[in-house]
């Protein structure tokens, strides 16, 4: 991926995290009435956690744009996170956050995902 490229996405990061941390905070403070001004971003993301519907996606959706930010800097951006390959160029400029190359999205549901697993894995029997 050329540099101009990289900036660029990382700027579409900054800018939706920058966001995603605003709403999250005015959010959980209008509904949930917490008080999160001054949380680091992952206390924030824990916040959401706690709290159902649209908060929380927007938790998952910050979590995610800040790994991709986190994976920047140490150079691995743009790296499949389960296989190490390329991401798509498409892929990344439909969602500068993607994690995963097709290949490993298309298992992750159930191969790759802790918390996925955890969810449908449980003891719970479905009726
Ligand atoms: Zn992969």
């Amino acid at each position: 991926m050329d540099t101009t490229t990289l900036a660029q996405l990382g700027r579409e990061l900054n800018r939706e995290r920058t966001e995603l941390v605003a709403t999250l905070t005015t959010r959980l403070r209008e509904d949930w009435d917490k008080h999160c001004e001054n949380l680091t971003i992952s206390d924030l993301i824990k916040e959401s956690q706690g709290v159902p519907g649209a908060i929380r996606c927007l938790g998952e959706r910050l979590e995610k744009v800040d790994a991709a930010l986190c994976a920047m800097d140490l150079e691995i951006y743009g790296l499949c996170a389960d296989c190490e390959s390329d991401i798509p160029l498409d892929d990344l400029m439909k969602d500068a956050a993607e994690q995963r190359c097709p290949q490993c999205r298309a298992s992750n549901y159930y191969h790759h995902d802790p918390a996925t697993r955890q969810a449908t894995a449980g003891e719970r029997k479905t009726v």
